[in-house]
């Protein structure tokens, strides 16, 4: 260990700018996809909590083919809503979760649409969904970028994980914190391009357990890359 060369530290919004470029130079810049409207990608979201894509992917589609309109989904007795889901783990909270959501937003709005956060103001979107009970800063932020396309960076589990080990974050951080962090360090036209190359470089390179980072386009700026021993060929 000790002739390893360190990586000076440098200021966080410089990591940041040369992660993005590093990132997109290795991955492409990634466009925003034609996605769900805002009540679909928020049920989405909450059903992607604790699970993998696949789950999610297979619990939205048993939600949605049980119950084809979301007013079903309200009227629906909470064990209804949990079998249906249950394939996505954590059915039970979230069925009650999604219920009270749906309910909230019908007595609020009269309808079970909205479509109308497209229309807001960043701000305004932040806090009318941060108003409803169990919706946390990383689905606030999923639904504003994902289906109204508004500069928001969601900071799920491999974004944490990364942006920790490049010094970006603290070790312990609330969820809210890392949001306000990450979202002043990540310039608004990079929003979208950063959270999906950072997610894939989660899955493909700087895993959980054993992160690889002698393949890491990120080692020259990252202070972690010395502290993991080279994984063998997994
Ligand atoms: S150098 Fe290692 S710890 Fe740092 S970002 Fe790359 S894979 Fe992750």
């Amino acid at each position: 260990m000790g002739n390893k060369i360190k990586v000076k530290r440098q200021k966080p919004e410089s990591v940041v700018k040369k992660a993005i470029l590093l990132l997109e130079k290795e991955k492409g810049v990634p466009s925003p996809k034609p996605y769900k409207n805002p009540l679909e990608e928020l049920i989405f979201t909450i059903l992607s909590q604790n699970t993998n894509d696949k789950n999610r992917d297979r619990a939205y589609a048993s939600l949605r083919s049980r119950f084809p309109a979301w007013e079903q989904v309200m009227k629906a007795p909470v064990q209804e809503i949990t079998r249906a889901i249950k394939v996505g783990g954590l059915a039970n909270q979230k069925s009650a979760r999604i219920k009270k959501i749906l309910k909230q937003i019908n007595d609020r709005y009269g309808k079970l649409d909205l479509g109308f956060l497209k229309d807001l103001t960043l701000e305004e979107g932040v806090e009318l969904l941060s108003s409803f009970n169990g919706v946390g800063p990383k689905t606030v932020a999923c639904v504003l970028l994902f289906s109204c396309n508004k500069p928001i960076f969601p900071v799920d589990t491999h974004i944490f994980r990364i942006a920790t080990r490049l010094g970006l974050l603290p070790e312990k951080c609330s969820d809210a914190k890392a949001h306000e962090i990450m979202n002043s360090l990540v310039p608004p036209q990079k929003v979208y391009s950063f959270h999906i190359n950072v997610i894939k470089h989660g899955r493909e390179v700087c895993k959980p357990a054993r992160p690889r980072c002698g393949e890491c386009v990120l080692r020259d700026i990252c202070p972690s890359r010395d502290r993991f021993p080279s994984p063998e060929a997994d």
